[in-house]
């Protein structure tokens, strides 16, 4: 055994959005390119970055209501409501099932 091989440390998968650390079962892998991981949480940031793209290109009442949604939970992000003890727990409970 070489001195590079005993010295080799197998890095964990990195998330190729936020650049963080994780287990493999914690990546979501891209279908043609399988080098590709994100986390989840990055997973479910991209997935609404998607939805506000398609509500941009197509305008409808409830295009306009998850406008309205985004633009409420930006406001409480501005704030930082978001990490109050109690409050920001339930805040980021609720905003689990908004679009
Ligand atoms: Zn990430």
């Amino acid at each position: 055994m070489t001195a590079a091989e005993e010295t080799f440390q197998p890095t964990a998968p990195a998330c190729w959005c936020c650049g963080g650390e994780f287990d493999e079962r914690d990546l979501v892998r891209l279908g043609t390119h399988p080098e590709v991981g994100v986390c989840l949480g990055c997973a479910r940031y991209l997935q609404r970055r998607a939805a506000e793209r398609e509500d941009e290109l197509r305008i409808s009442p409830a295009a306009r209501l998850r406008v309205g949604v985004r633009g409420a939970r930006e406001w409480v992000i501005s704030r930082g409501w978001h990490r109050l003890p109690v409050v920001g727990t339930v805040l980021q409970r609720i905003d689990r099932h908004l679009p």
